[in-house]
């Protein structure tokens, strides 16, 4: 096991009527900014409850955060947090909105132009505004991490930062909050998780058992409860256990000790940042023509995927190791549709001119050494995205 520190202050409020509770998470002087998206919280009476609970403590409101959060709207919240006073956020929505209320509470610490902090990856942030979440979305894990992405538009533009200033006090992960998703929202809750614990997981062995066991054991909870909340939309417990699930897939306990790939969320930065795709609609194309492409470098832990997540053993599967590395990487593309995410370039309407653009997104944003042994180069880069057509 590689040697690792790990802390994470982030305190988690779990369940049912949960938002009553950070009245008291807050300091009682705060200036409080409300910082949401499009207006779900409206319809779904997070907006309400959150009156309900602080009222008159809130002095400012920021919305309109969009999915893959603007830059531009970004720094706008940054003028007014300034102009308000303001030295607590408060984010409600999912991973867009808790992740530009990251950029907001570094951004309006930093001195200098904001976009240092993304070209830098959080490395520059000595300071944030204390902020708590309430998410309604769960998928990215943001809730309890310290990271965030950003899109920069006009610049095709998507660019990550993490700092230890940017975890947040506190996250309600209230399961009723989500019984709202739309179908594609929840397939996203499903498939984005799903791929963060296997860019922890599936990488080269280092001997860290608990880690591999730990990352399983969510896995396996993705896979029994996905399909089951697609089933039944309204139920609790499945929206619970999901909830806890996308949490656990990215708050840190997974990565300790372990290398960590991510090269299949940097390839799919790209490809949300040119064509717009959902962040997890990119995980789903990648993510399978990432394994194909890698098989040797990640047989071993392959093969214990695939016994262990998928039941592809040597008894089900006779013939070469080979063969059943393509049946692990079917199943895992056979699971994703069934969840409502295509596993296609094609499936988006997109053709070798995208591969073309990907290459050159990622070579101008100096992706050009990924994976866990920085050797996912701008040449195997393009032999994943041709595998994904
Ligand atoms: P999202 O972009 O936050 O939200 C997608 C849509 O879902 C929005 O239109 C939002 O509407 C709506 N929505 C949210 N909660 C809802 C509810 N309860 N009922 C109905 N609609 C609801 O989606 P996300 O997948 O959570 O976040 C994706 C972003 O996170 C991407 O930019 C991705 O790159 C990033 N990400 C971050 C991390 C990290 O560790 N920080 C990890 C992976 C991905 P409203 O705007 O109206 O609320
Ligand atoms: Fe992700």
């Amino acid at each position: 096991m590689n040697n690792f520190s790990y802390h994470n202050p982030t305190r988690i409020l779990f369940g049912d009527g949960q938002i009553a509770a950070i009245a008291a998470e807050i300091p009682e002087l705060a200036r409080i900014m409300l910082v949401y998206g499009g207006g779900s919280i409206k319809r779904n009476h997070v907006y309400e409850q959150i009156q309900e609970t602080l009222g008159e403590r809130i002095v400012s409101e920021f919305s309109g955060i969009e999915a893959n959060p603007e830059y531009s709207t970004l720094c706008k919240a940054v003028t007014q947090v300034k102009a308000d006073k303001i030295d607590f956020l408060l984010a409600a929505g999912g991973g867009s909105v808790i992740d530009g209320t990251k950029f907001i509470a570094a951004a309006a610490q930093f001195n200098g132009e904001p976009w240092d902090i993304l070209l830098q990856g959080g490395r520059n942030v000595t300071s944030a505004l204390p902020f708590g979440c309430i998410l309604t979305l769960p998928a990215t894990g943001s809730e309890m991490n310290a990271g965030s992405v950003v899109n920069r538009s006009e610049m095709k533009a998507k660019m990550s930062f993490g700092s230890e200033h940017c975890f947040p006090q506190f996250s309600v992960l209230d399961p009723t909050t989500t019984l709202t998703l739309p179908e594609r929202q929840l397939t996203n809750g499903i498939v984005d998780p799903f791929v963060h614990v296997i860019e922890q997981y599936l990488t080269y062995p280092v001997g860290a058992d608990l880690q591999d066991r730990l990352a399983e054991a969510v896995l396996q909870s993705i896979v029994e409860t996905g399909p089951k909340a697609l089933a039944d939309p309204q139920n609790y417990e499945l929206r619970a256990n999901l909830m806890w699930c996308a949490t656990m897939a990215l708050n840190g306990l997974l990565r300790n000790g372990v290398p960590q790939d991510w090269s299949t969320h940097m390839i799919g930065h790209e490809l949300t940042a040119l064509y717009g795709l959902d962040h997890a609609q990119t995980l789903a194309v990648v993510l399978p023509a990432n394994l194909r492409v890698r098989k040797d470098a990640k047989r071993e832990k392959l093969l214990q995927f695939g016994e262990r997540l998928w039941g592809v053993t040597e008894t089900s599967h006779p013939g070469s190791a080979d063969e059943r590395i393509e049946a692990i990487i079917v199943k895992t593309e056979e699971f994703f549709i069934a969840m409502g995410a295509p596993t296609r370039l094609a499936d988006y309407g997109l053709d070798e001119s995208a591969v073309d653009a990907v290459i050159k997104q990622l070579e101008q944003h100096n992706m050009v050494a990924l994976g866990e042994k920085k050797d996912v180069t701008l040449d195997v880069s393009r032999q994943i995205l041709m595998a994904a057509l």
